[in-house]
């Protein structure tokens, strides 16, 4: 199939499924004659630009058709935006690393500061949405509203979920409504909050979860409602900030508990250079002794050690079955592993003081 097929095709498939929607959308379509919102799209990849070699087989390569083809492929978009887009990065968010979020990041805060601009929606993969959402969240300073989404199905697959979720995270990114309320992620009708929101599934459309504390809102073909405010502070309100000349963040390792977990992996994170170290705990952020007295040895050397669990869903909290206070180290509370990581990467930037840094993680 070629791109312009492909193209064709998804378009054919959004103008179909939104046959009912238009008249959903009429009234919205009609205010916007006299004043439609500017929305930024910043496109970086992931499965919502991905093709299908062969359409009636498995598999297909992530970011593969750029934004002015996601453009072209929701026609709709004209009815409720005027649309301003930037190819930041055209990749698998497999593959996201400091650089892109950086340069996201620069990129999000310029074309934010501009008047005209409502809102931003970032394109980007569902591996690491949760992740990347995160990290602005925690770094960009505007309270205009950014919006990520992704797509579970490739933009070529029957019944590619993409389409909808552009035209959903538009509609929320010209949103008044949804100023203020830090980034977002919009997937499958959802609205979720970047410290909330983590994938659950492998390949299905309904992988994105908020386990903790639930959704932001929902949609329903840019039909779109709030839930409660987050009391986490971001964006805004947040103490962290990136300048232009930073080029990577602090090497935080990640490891991953598990029956019989002995020292090494945790040895082989500080002899890397680890500056901090997540653990994913068993349960309640647990871990065998052999894997504590090794961290405890690493928090003693000024590496800071944070228990988070890898169990999905929960809090962390101080001194349950670690004594956190006599071994020094910090609870991650909400935060699942890889969201304990960024914050950790961006603490590392300010302070190495454990009890500094448990108080972040009581607040974002
Ligand atoms: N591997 C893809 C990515 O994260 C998966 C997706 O987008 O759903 O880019």
């Amino acid at each position: 199939m070629t791109l312009r097929s492909a193209v064709m095709l998804l378009g054919t498939a959004m103008m179909s499924s939104l046959t009912g929607a238009a008249v959903l959308l009429a009234s919205g379509a009609a205010s916007a004659q006299a004043g439609k919102p500017t929305v930024a799209i910043l496109a970086t990849g992931g499965t919502i630009a991905g093709k299908q070699p062969d359409p009636n087989a498995p598999g297909y390569k992530a970011g593969s058709f750029s934004i002015k083809d996601l453009e072209t492929a929701v026609p709709q978009l004209k009815d409720v935006a005027t649309i301003s887009g930037q190819q930041v990065a055209n990749i698998g968010s497999q593959n996201m690393h400091d650089a892109v979020w950086l340069k996201l990041l620069k990129a999000a805060t310029e074309t934010l500061a501009k008047p005209e601009v409502a809102g931003a929606v970032v394109t980007h993969g569902t591996d690491t949405i949760e992740e990347t959402s995160y990290f602005l969240n925690l770094t960009l300073k505007s309270d205009k509203p950014v919006v990520l989404v992704g797509a579970m199905r490739p933009a070529t697959a029957l019944s590619a979920d993409g389409p909808m979720n552009i035209y959903n995270g538009v509609v929320v990114a010209g949103s008044p409504q949804a100023k203020g309320r830090g980034v977002l992620v919009l997937m499958n009708d959802e609205i979720h909050y970047a410290a909330e929101i983590t994938k659950t599934d492998t390949t299905h459309p309904n992988a994105m979860k908020s386990p903790n504390r639930g959704l932001a809102g929902v949609c329903d073909t840019g039909k779109c409602r709030f839930f409660s405010p987050t009391e986490k502070r971001h964006t805004t309100k947040s103490e962290f900030s990136i300048s232009n000349d930073v080029t990577e963040l602090p090497d935080v390792a990640i490891v991953y508990a598990h029956a019989n977990l002995s020292s090494d992996l945790i040895e082989a994170a500080i002899k890397a250079g680890a500056r901090g170290i997540v653990i994913a705990g068993v349960g309640d952020g647990n871990m065998t002794d052999p894997a504590l007295d090794a961290l405890g040895k690493a928090a003693k050397d000024g590496i800071v050690v944070v228990r988070s669990a890898r169990v999905g869903k929960g809090v962390v909290k101080r001194n349950i079955e670690v004594d956190d206070d006599k071994l020094g180290f910090v609870a991650a509370q909400e935060l699942n592993p890889q969201k304990a990581r960024i914050l950790l990467q961006l603490a590392l930037m300010k302070t190495k003081d454990p009890g500094k840094i448990q108080k972040m993680f009581m607040e974002y």
